[in-house]
């Protein structure tokens, strides 16, 4: 029976993308070694690493102003090494609070700067996405979470301002065409659209570096990754390899346009099923619900792990709600085929028949 991987991340990659890199790991490139224990120096990483930068240039169109690294640390560690990159301790940003990756970046910002939170859907448990939000114009930057994963609520445009943006996009990179001119940076953990666990991908605006007082380790300086192309230490390689293939397979796919028409279709077979079904109800308001991850909850949480078991024994998998909104989440990433979303579909509808 063919499975369908539903996780939150680490996520689904396409077939094609798990069968080169397994290739790799017996022999990468005809070299006679594993890519697991080539040296990154070597010329062949080297043309990946460029590979995945000149990837990610060609899919969002950015200019030469624009910077692409591949660090470590996860987008966690962006929590903190973007105010301390990008905030003086007398300067604001700001901050809109979406949920829980929201809100752990707005603890480590607090520890380098002031931060306004200029909106925030926390007292509706996160199910929408702030609207109308009056934002100063003297903010050093303003950060958003363009997709909340556990939540399941997605930013439909870009925030109305003029103030610089940063944006944590862990969760909907590469899922759609964005205009990047209005962004100094933007980051993402690769473990759900782009590759496995281990890299971050951070697209920065050189010109914005650079403004701060503080001291900044080097290895937490933005302008280090970028003299050494992300090689000023040993980078993962295997990480960074699998999320060039990736890259790959989305351009072979028709690039972000395609995607973006993609997920469209494969949400809206989930979307309207959710609001058809009597047993099942979405977490989030109608105009905010995300495309990547689908967060619902059923009538009784017995009923809920009752069809939780259901779609495990169907090959449906890791469609357990986070702890926070309980309940269940499809995650329904680029990777993931419409097949799978039409199994969960047609699954759901099964079940409420079978209980009526
Ligand atoms: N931001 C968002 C939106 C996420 O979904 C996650 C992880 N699920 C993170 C940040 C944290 O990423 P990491 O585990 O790479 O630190």
């Amino acid at each position: 029976m063919k499975k369908y991987n539903f996780s939150a991340g680490p996520a689904v990659l396409p077939r094609e993308v798990i069968e080169k890199a397994a290739a790799s790991v017996l022999n990468y490139n005809n070299s006679g070694f594993s890519i697991l224990e080539v040296s990154h120096r070597s010329k062949d990483v080297v043309a990946a690493m460029d590979q995945a930068i000149a990837l990610v240039k060609e899919l969002y169109g950015l200019s030469d102003e624009y910077e692409v690294l591949f660090l470590q640390g996860g987008a966690s560690t962006q929590f903190f090494q973007i105010p301390m990159n990008f905030l003086n301790e007398e300067e604001t940003a700001g901050y809109i609070n979406t949920g829980a990756w929201s809100k752990k970046a707005i603890k480590d910002a607090k520890a380098y700067g002031k931060v306004n939170v200029v909106a925030s859907s926390e007292e509706q448990n996160f199910n929408y996405i702030p609207k109308n939000i009056s934002i100063p114009s003297d903010l050093k930057y303003l950060h958003y979470t363009s997709n909340n994963t556990i939540f399941g609520t997605q930013f439909q445009s870009l925030p109305e301002t003029d103030v610089r943006l940063i944006c944590d996009m862990s969760s909907d990179i590469f899922s759609k065409p964005i205009d990047v001119s209005r962004f100094d940076l933007i980051y993402a953990g690769a473990q759900k659209n782009m590759g496995p666990a281990g890299v971050t991908l951070v697209i920065v605006k050189k010109s914005a570096l650079g403004t701060v007082s503080r001291y900044v380790p080097v290895m937490l300086d933005y302008r280090t990754h970028i003299e050494n192309v992300s090689m000023y230490n040993t980078p993962p390689v295997f990480a960074m390899y699998v999320s060039m293939l990736t890259l790959q397979w989305i351009k072979d796919n028709g690039g972000l346009e395609a995607m973006a028409k993609r997920n469209e279709a494969k949400a809206k077979i989930l979307y309207d099923e959710l609001d058809r079904n009597s047993l099942f109800k979405g977490h989030s308001v109608a105009e905010d619900r995300s495309l990547m991850n689908v967060t619902f909850t059923g009538v009784s949480e017995e009923m809920e792990n009752e069809f939780l078991d259901r779609c495990k024994k169907e090959g449906l998998d890791g469609l357990k709600g986070h702890r926070s909104v309980g309940g269940l989440r499809a995650s329904i990433y680029n990777a993931l085929e419409a097949e799978g979303i039409q199994k969960l579909a047609d699954l759901m509808r099964a079940f409420e028949e079978e209980k009526a």
